[in-house]
């Protein structure tokens, strides 16, 4: 094979290989992903709200109490009824912080104080 043809057929192969890799990327970048999983987490959110599950005193809802890390079950939150009882160490601390920082949406929201 001459040099020129080889150089040819490898620029083919390299050129091929971005357009298909711009077009069908193999691996989605981390941005895409963190927004694909967002907006699962906060649709799945919605929908606990929208079965009365979620009671969430601040807009848009915690995150922590759906996945788990807080002391509701799985997918609840409960801390709007914490707020309204008065009993502010029950409400997770990511409603905490939104309520220092003036966010508290809660239906008592003349608590909305810790
Ligand atoms: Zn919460």
């Amino acid at each position: 094979m001459k040099k020129e043809h080889l150089i040819a057929a490898i620029s083919f192969v390299l050129l091929a290989a971005i357009l298909l890799n711009f077009y069908f990327p193999l691996q989605e970048s981390f941005e895409d992903r963190r927004v694909k999983v967002l907006k699962e987490l906060s649709s799945s959110i919605e929908d606990a709200v929208a079965q009365g599950k979620y009671h969430c005193c601040i807009n848009p809802p915690c995150t922590m109490c759906y996945l788990g890390n807080w002391i509701w079950e799985d997918g609840t939150c409960n801390c709007d009824a914490m707020i309204a009882q008065g009993d502010f160490d029950k409400v997770c601390p990511q409603c905490v912080k939104a309520i220092e920082k003036g966010e508290c949406e809660s239906t008592e929201s003349t608590l909305c104080e810790v």
